[in-house]
Parts: structure tokens; C-alpha cells; sequence
């Protein structure tokens, strides 16, 4: 079997688990019943800094969003997914990664291992960028944020970067990429390599794996071979001490 078709079998199987019982699968693959899912607890930077952005009007979409979107996750986990920017439904809900994108993540999170609850996850930009901010309710309104937006939002993932303090980011697609590491590079030909990201105020680098935004997934499904394959290069790293 490919390993896109060992991912794909993968995630039948996962959901063919999940139907029947909540079962959770393990590193190792091995599966076990789920234990009850902790409530995340944001530590009080965290939460100080939700409330920054909830009040924040530093760019134009702040003025334009109905939610800000802030973060999800473990405020003390081993690694960060990054993305661009909220779209549509994650507007609506004030959480990342909620619709159709979203749930190819939590597959494949699920599939190293990993779920929502026990990695972070967070995009460039806190509000949604709109093609016509007039009209909210217009689906396919959705465009990538422009460079000085996400300059201004810059900051607030630096510090959830600083207060989470992870081993490893994952950014997805290629605004995320060329945005964190302040490259022109396309995903095309940075994903699957390792990096280093310097934030200012942490003593070590952080390692970051750029590769394709779930959303290009499922444009594309001959794409999720590559990730497939970055995921399992994550899930190795993770794996060491
Ligand atoms: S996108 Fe970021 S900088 Fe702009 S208003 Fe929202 S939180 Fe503030």
C-alpha cells in the first residue's frame, strides 16, 4: 500500500473505532479505551492575552471579525500548529480550524497519536480576513490576511509561542510558512524540511516543520502522501526524549 493510502486506511479505521466507542489510539498505534477529556486551563498569561486580542482593533479586521479566534489546545504542549488566518466558520464559532479543513486536522492528529486537546493550535492572524467585510454572511468571502495584517497580529503569536513554550511547530500551507520564518520560500518546496525559529525572549530556537494546510488536502488529495510523511517525521521527533 502507498503510505497516502496507508494514511487514508488509517483514518477509516479511526473513524470506524470512533463510531463504536470513543476509543483513542496511542503512539504506538495500539487502542485504548479514551480517558475523559480535561477542560484546557489557560495559565494567566494566556488568558490576559485572550483578552488582549479580544479587545484589540490594532488592524482593520479587528472592526470586521464577529469572533476573534484566538487558540485552542494545551497551553503545555509539545507542539503548535500554525495556519493563516479564521475563515467563515471559525468566525462563528471563535475557534481554529472548524470546518471541513479542521476535520482532516484532527485526522491526521489522531493518526500520530495527537489530538486538539493535547497539541495547540493557533493561526497568524486572530480575525477573519474578508474579500468583502460588508457582507459576513457571504460564503467564499474568505482571503488569505495581508502582510501588514499579519504584521500587526505578529506579536500575539510570538507570546502564545513564548507562554506555551513548545518543542516543535507545524505550520500549515503557505501563508503560515513564509510568514513565521520571513521567507519567500513556497510550501512547495520548504515542507518536510526542519528549521529553527528564533523568538525573541526564549533561549533556544523552536523546531518547525512547515507542510501543506489541510485545506490544499482536500483540493488536492494526491497532497496528503507528502504530509503523511511529515507527520510521521513529527511523530519520531516527538517520540525522542
Ligand atoms: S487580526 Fe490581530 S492585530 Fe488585527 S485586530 Fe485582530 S487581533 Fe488585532
Amino acid at each position: 500500500m502507498t503510505e497516502a493510502g496507508e494514511l487514508l486506511a488509517l483514518v477509516r479505521e479511526l473513524r470506524a473505532r470512533a463510531a463504536e466507542g470513543d476509543l483513542q489510539v496511542g503512539p504506538a498505534g495500539a487502542a485504548r479505551p479514551a480517558p475523559p477529556k480535561p477542560e484546557p486551563v489557560e495559565p494567566p498569561g494566556l488568558d490576559a492575552l485572550k483578552a488582549q486580542v479580544a479587545a484589540c482593533r490594532k488592524c482593520p479586521l479587528g472592526a470586521q471579525r464577529l469572533n476573534p479566534v484566538f487558540g485552542v489546545g494545551s497551553p503545555k504542549a509539545q507542539v503548535m500548529f500554525v495556519g493563516e488566518g479564521p475563515g467563515f466558520q471559525e468566525d462563528r464559532q471563535g475557534e481554529p480550524f472548524v470546518g471541513k479543513a479542521g476535520q482532516l486536522l484532527d485526522d491526521i492528529l489522531k493518526a500520530i497519536g495527537l489530538s486538539r486537546q493535547t497539541v495547540y493550535i493557533a493561526n497568524m492572524v486572530k480575525c477573519h480576513p474578508m474579500v468583502d467585510p460588508s457582507n459576513p454572511d457571504a460564503r467564499g468571502n474568505d482571503r488569505p490576511p495581508a502582510p501588514d495584517e499579519i504584521e500587526a497580529c505578529r506579536g500575539y503569536l510570538e507570546e502564545q509561542i513564548r507562554l506555551i513554550r513548545p518543542r516543535f511547530i507545524v505550520t500549515l500551507g503557505n501563508v503560515a510558512t513564509k510568514a513565521l520564518l520571513r521567507e519567500e520560500l513556497g510550501i512547495t518546496r520548504a515542507r518536510g524540511v526542519w528549521r529553527e525559529l528564533r523568538i525573541e525572549g526564549l533561549e533556544e530556537p523552536v523546531r518547525l516543520l512547515p507542510t501543506f494546510h489541510p485545506a490544499a488536502l482536500l483540493r488536492d488529495p494526491s497532497l496528503k502522501r507528502d504530509v503523511w510523511t511529515d507527520m510521521k517525521n513529527l511523530r519520531t521527533e516527538l517520540s525522542r526524549p
